[in-house]
């Protein structure tokens, strides 16, 4: 294509621009504010408004030179200008044509140049197809600059749409889109038009081929951005909802509360992790929602257990020996047990001990030991009874799904406790059995084994506690009723019953103190004898341990600092006399035994779980057709050792000197009293025999004697357990003598002195040997009398 245009040579005032550049067909406004372009500009002013524009190549530059901006840039009009604060002045020019400078005349006060200015008729452009494709090029190029540049509004394509001149096109878009300052300069220096198209079509291909990528780039920071912007987003929509609802957004103190408290606490990773699900699970719900009460009792729960907490265990013997003296008086063999387990956990604090187990009645001090070994290794306590629990429910807790879910009393406890070390009481495990032998008692296993419990899952918390660290010890009544899986486990220490001697000490030295300082009485305000103490032990209870007896000394003193108070007393004196005064008339009779020796009914000795007791048994006989009938809520092994006995008498009729048809004829009931209590067991068997032969053969028993054994069809008597127990209320009732199997011997040994100076004992193979002292001998009665 030959080239279209006219060149004119013009001097003209030229003004260096700073970071931009314009093109013909160009109408831009810009300040300008250095003197020297000032002048220019008024120069421009004074003769036609024309004034050459050349880009600047360092934009920085104050004070350029005639090297310093490029020699080919806009001839432009000047269309407007306006004065602004501070002396710049904004001007708003058209650009014309491009202009090349050919010279600089002047360069002060201003630049003047000897330029060349390029134009040419756009009429007269003849086309050729390789212009009109690269205009096509560079039109499509525009669309997709436009589509990936959101800076250039879509509008500029109909500006170009209707534009024929392919010199004035590529000036137009070159204006419109955003190229770097050197992009400008090869469009502006390129004369050529099929040149210029070419080098626009150029720039902008690599001007797309840059957008892309960062619209890559964008896209992908964006995608992780927009999740978390998302999730931003869609919360405050959901406060701003719940807002409107007129719910309150109470919720985010209470998360960072939460977020705050956990990150504190050291805990297994998995519970961590678990928790603080549920404090995101919180962020979402709705704060009316009945979920957001279970969320935080699971959260209160889990920042409240004490994971990370535990006290320093001290074992030091000589202090352990001295805080079980202090608190407990006697229990010598006991307190030696319980010292000798402390030493092997000093001996090596790794290896698992077995569990120990109290065993004994009520009120013999299970509890207050196991507290003090808990003072004597510095360990803080709790306490957890086991009776009456009914399923692994209420040990290992309810899955959250249920409705009111709770932890179990495991997770319960170790919370009240504070450590992760407690010493940890399970009070009547025997009970546990008694009422369910099902799944608490596994689920007890699993607590109480320490290859086990290092996780231990409650339902509710869904997550492992570490009870490894627990130094568990359980108490009962008895043994018999323990699953056997969980009696493996343990060392059974046994405390039996306190003598009345036992009780008077430890009223005196603890539980009288004990109140007195519990209900605010001096020393110097009260008094109680030993007389009056021994009433109360003799009158006010019947019990092995000294439950009721601290209960009825709280009473006295309760009374006493009335007394003080509303009768302005110095001082209240209890004795034997005025005892009832404070407590009432006595409830039990110290002596219940029979005032004569009596027919038909011999003094047993039961053991149950409470302790030992006394038990008449009663026999009538009456003409009938040999029915026997047995009352006083029997059991199984009790009625069978009646029966027993029955068959006993019946074989040996003539020798034991009744009727030989007593089976035929006579009907037998036997009874034991107190009947609303259930008695089992075989130990009453040669009572049972002994009132059946009184009565059958019509020979008194004596009414100081008790007795107890089992007793075989020959008449053998076999050994029972619950001696000790048996001896201390036989001596209670104010028994003198008492027939006990021979086999039972060793029991004796640990009859207190005082017993056995008081009491007779005689320890009878055969049912032979029991009648001899059971029964009045004929005669005997006589002389007596
Ligand atoms: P248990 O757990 O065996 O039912 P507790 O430990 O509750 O019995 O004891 C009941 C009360 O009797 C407590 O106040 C306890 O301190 C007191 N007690 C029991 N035995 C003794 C003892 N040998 N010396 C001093 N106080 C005792």
């Amino acid at each position: 294509m030959e080239n279209p245009y006219v060149i004119e040579d013009k001097v003209l005032p030229l003004i260096p621009l700073r970071g931009i550049s314009i093109f013909p067909h160009m109408v831009i406004h810009f300040d300008v504010g250095r003197e020297k372009s000032v002048q220019a500009l008024e120069k421009s002013m004074m003769d036609d408004s024309l004034i050459l524009l050349c880009t600047q190549i360092n934009p920085k530059l104050e004070e350029p030179t005639t090297d310093d901006f490029y020699h080919v840039g806009t001839i432009a009009k000047v269309k407007q200008m306006l004065k602004l604060p501070g002396g710049s002045i904004r001007v708003l020019v058209e650009g014309l044509n491009r202009g090349k400078v050919k010279k600089v005349v002047q360069r002060e006060p201003y630049f003047l140049a000897e330029a060349e200015e390029y134009s040419y008729n756009p009429d007269e452009i003849k086309k050729s197809q390789d212009i009109e494709a690269a205009m096509r090029l560079v039109i499509v190029d525009l669309e997709e600059y436009i589509s990936l540049n959101s800076k250039v509004s879509s509008e500029v394509l109909f500006t170009i749409s209707d534009i024929e001149d392919p010199g004035r096109l590529a000036d137009v878009i070159a204006s419109y889109v955003f190229l770097k300052q050197e992009d400008d300069q090869r469009i502006l220096e390129a004369f050529d038009l099929y040149e210029r198209l070419e080098v626009l079509h150029q720039i902008l291909q690599e001007e797309i081929e840059l957008l892309r990528i960062e619209d890559k780039i964008n896209q992908r920071v964006r995608k992780q951005i927009n999740k978390i912007q998302k999730e931003y987003y869609l919360k405050e929509q959901l406060k701003a909802i719940q807002k409107e609802l007129g719910e309150d957004d109470d919720l985010s103190g209470e998360i960072e509360d939460y977020e705050a408290k956990l990150s504190k606490i050291k805990m297994p990773k998995e519970v961590k992790d678990k928790a603080m699900k549920e404090v995101e699970r919180l962020s979402r719900t709705p704060s009316h929602s009945a979920e957001v009460g279970v969320i935080r009792t699971y959260l209160d729960w889990i920042v409240e257990l004490p994971w990370d907490k535990e006290t320093r265990e001290k074992i030091d013997i000589k202090k352990a020996r001295e805080i079980l003296d202090a608190d407990h008086y006697g229990l010598k063999d006991v307190k030696e047990r319980i010292l000798e387990f402390i030493a092997i956990r000093k001996l090596s604090t790794s290896i698992k001990g077995p569990i120990l187990c109290l065993v004994g009645p009520p009120g013999v001090g299970k509890t207050s030991i196991a507290k003090s070994i808990a003072s004597s290794l510095n360990r803080n306590f709790v306490r957890m009874s086991l009776g009456g629990v009914r399923d692994e429910a209420e040990i290992r807790g309810h899955r959250r799904t249920y409705v009111g879910a709770m932890p179990g009393r495991i997770i319960s406890s170790i919370k009240k406790a504070g450590t992760k070390n407690p010493v940890f009481l399970f009070d009547e495990i025997d009970k546990l059995a008694n009422d369910f032998r099902g799944d608490p008692a596994s689920a007890l296993l699993e607590v109480l084994d320490p290859e086990q419990n290092t996780t231990f899952t409650d339902h509710f918390l869904d997550a492992p506690f570490d009870l490894s660290k627990v130094l568990f010890i359980t108490t009962a009544n008895t043994t018999s009723s323990i699953p056997p899986a969980l009696l493996d486990r343990m060392e059974v220490i046994r405390i039996s019953g306190y003598t009345e001697e036992e009780k008077l000490e430890i009223a005196k030295r603890y539980l009288l103190p004990k109140q007195m300082k519990e209900h605010g009485l001096k020393e110097t305000q009260m008094t109680m004898s030993d007389g009056a103490i021994r009433d109360v032990i003799n009158y006010y209870t019947r019990e092995a341990g000294v439950r009721n007896l601290e209960r009825n000394l709280a009473g006295i003193c309760r009374k006493a600092a009335k007394t003080i108070v509303e009768k302005n007393k110095k001082i209240v004196r209890i004795n034997s006399g005025n005892l009832s005064g404070y407590l009432g008339a006595g409830r039990y009779r110290y002596d219940t035994v029979e005032e004569k020796d009596q027919i038909g009914v011999a003094n047993g000795l039961a053991w149950t779980a409470v302790g030992g007791e006394t038990l008449s048994v009663e026999v009538t006989t009456m003409q009938g057709t040999g029915k026997t009938q047995l009352t006083g809520k029997l059991g199984e092994v009790m009625k069978e050792s009646a029966m027993a006995g029955i068959s006993f008498i019946r074989a040996n009729a003539e020798r034991l000197n009744v009727p030989m048809d007593f089976h035929k004829d006579m009907d037998i009931h036997i009874h034991v009293p107190e009947g609303a209590i259930p008695k089992d067991g075989p130990s009453a068997g040669i009572t049972i025999a002994i009132a059946l032969i009184s009565a059958l053969s019509n020979t008194p028993v004596y009414k100081d004697v008790a007795m107890t054994g089992e007793i075989t069809l020959r008449g053998r008597v076999l050994p029972v357990g619950g001696i000790k127990e048996k001896l201390l209320a036989a001596h209670r009732m104010g028994i003198k003598k008492v027939l006990i199997p021979f086999e039972n011997e060793k029991d004796l040994e640990e009859i207190p002195d005082k017993i056995k100076k008081k009491m007779e004992f005689v320890l009878v193979k055969n049912l032979d040997e029991v009648l001899l002292h059971a029964l009045v001998a004929k005669g005997d009665d006589d002389e007596n009398k």
